[in-house]
Formats: structure tokens, sequence, C-alpha cells
């Protein structure tokens, strides 16, 4: 049987990624789906897509969910499963070798197989961060996976945890999460030759040459594409943060950190993360 095509977006939240993940969506190869580690989660709480219709109205998801065709105690199943062997405690675990239960691979299957009868391009892209969870589907031989470890400034992803979103987090909290999730991001992607690193700023200031770099390394095939348009139209995604209420969505760089943080304190963050910022050449 042919091997499904996965794009996968590792490293932490608030790192760009769902704006990395809408811009992919626009060319030629990738389809987005959003954060697929709460695709069951989304079914048994009856949450909405980005376009904000339920799963089982949106224009896309009803279509994988009916395919998919699943009980209620298959959806609770599923989403136990995902719950239990994804999170972060368990990925130390699973890089000494835990195996993924029958019941997860099944649910993996059913998911990106119905998603792939529902899409007409070559990759699907799963921007759900987790390591954990790309560990368990890089075991998976009906898969081929493929990652994009987005790091971005810790100052930037602070000021991003610190603004009115759906998961605030304490300065000091997000230090700790951000060292825990690239010290495990950077460790992948020393060791698969199939995960590629993107920073953030660079992207932003260059998104066409990325998705250049990410069509010639991971796809394997150039992208055709003369140039990179400015504004993007929203996918239909789980999860993802605030851009998803939007329609459109344009590029912008957002350097705000660099007045809302004052400078001791973004000289104590970045010692704090000295080893990422030097290893990433992030200046002072
Ligand atoms: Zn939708």
């Amino acid at each position: 049987m042919k091997k499904k095509n996965i794009l996968y977006l590792l490293g932490s939240g608030r790192s760009g990624t769902t704006l990395l993940a809408t811009i992919l969506n626009s060319t030629n190869d990738i389809s987005t789906t959003g954060e697929l580690h709460q695709f069951y989660t989304y079914l048994q709480n009856k949450s909405s897509c980005s376009c904000g219709a339920l799963l089982n109205e949106c224009k896309f998801w009803r279509l994988v969910v009916k395919d998919m065709d699943l009980s209620k105690d298959e959806i609770q199943n599923f989403q136990k499963r995902q719950n239990n062997e994804e999170g972060h405690r368990y990925i130390p675990s699973i890089i000494l070798g835990r195996k993924a239960s029958e019941d997860y691979i099944l649910s993996q299957e059913n998911l990106f197989n119905s998603i792939e009868n529902h899409t007409t391009k070559k990759w699907v892209l799963d921007s759900s961060k987790y390591i954990g969870r790309f560990l368990l589907l890089k075991q998976m031989p009906s898969l081929k996976l493929k990652g994009i470890y987005v790091i971005r400034d810790v100052r930037g992803v602070i000021n991003s945890f610190n603004k009115q979103v759906q998961t605030p987090r304490k300065p000091i909290s997000t230090i700790l999460y951000y060292i825990l999730t690239n010290c495990f991001g950077q460790l992948v992607c020393w060791m698969n030759k199939d995960v590629i690193k993107v920073k953030y700023e660079d992207f932003i200031d260059n998104p066409h040459e990325h998705v250049q770099r990410i069509y010639n390394i991971l796809l394997d095939q150039n992208h055709n594409d003369d140039a990179l348009n400015d504004v993007f139209q929203m996918p239909h995604i789980i999860g993802g943060n605030r851009l998803k209420s939007s329609k459109t969505i344009k590029i912008k760089k957002d350097t705000a950190w660099k007045t809302t943080i004052s400078r001791p304190k973004q000289i104590l963050y970045y010692l704090l993360c000295l080893p990422f910022m030097l290893l990433n050449r992030y200046k002072l």
C-alpha cells in the first residue's frame, strides 16, 4: 500500500506555527489540517473548526467525520489513547523504546485515511507540535513522515503567551516550557534527517525562500509558484491560535517584545535560555 505523506510541525507553542501552516497551505502540494492531536477531543467536546462550524457541519471536516463512521465509544477510547500516549511526560519513555498501542495506531490510520480521501493535495500538514506524537507517528510504517522544527526567540514567545490568548502563561512558566520543548525538538532534529529547522524570524523575512527549501529537502520536489501572495486564506483547521478566527491572514513580523518587555527583562530571559539563543544565533 502507498504510504501517506505527512508533514509535521514541531516546536513550542506561540512560535508562529499557525502562520507557517497557513502559508504552506496556500502552496500546490500541501493541505493544512491543524493540530490533529486535538481531533478526537474536538469530536468528543463538539468543538468548532476555524471556520466557526462544528466538525460534523464544517465543509471539510464533516466529510472526514462521516467517512470515519465512529461510535461514541470509539471516539472516547481514541481520545483517551491519544491523551495517554502523546503527552510531554511520555517523551523520555518513547525515546527509550515505548511502542504505540494498537488502538492508537488504529485511531491515527483511521484519521489519516479519511483525510486523504478528501484532499487532492499530496501532503497533509499536521501542526500538532507535540514531540511525543511525532515520535509515535514515526513508528507507523503506513506513514511517510517529515518534520519542520520551528524555533523563535524566547522573548517573542513570552510576549505572545502574555497577550490575551486562550492559554496565557507567565514568563517563568513559558521559559521552562520553552526549554523543555526545544530540548526535545532540537534533539529530534539532530537525530532525524527527515526533520529540518526553520527559524520563525527568518521565515517571515523571506517566506518564499523557506517554502522552496521545505519543498526541496522534505518533499523532494521544486516549488513551482513564482511568488507567494501577501494574503492567505485560512484553511479549515483544528486548534491553532487566535489567527484562526480571521478569514485571511497577512504576513507581518511580530517584534512587539522589543518594546513591550523592559531591557533588563529581555537580557534576563535571553540568559535563561542561553544555549538555545546562541545555537540559533539570536542576538542579545
Ligand atoms: Zn471548517
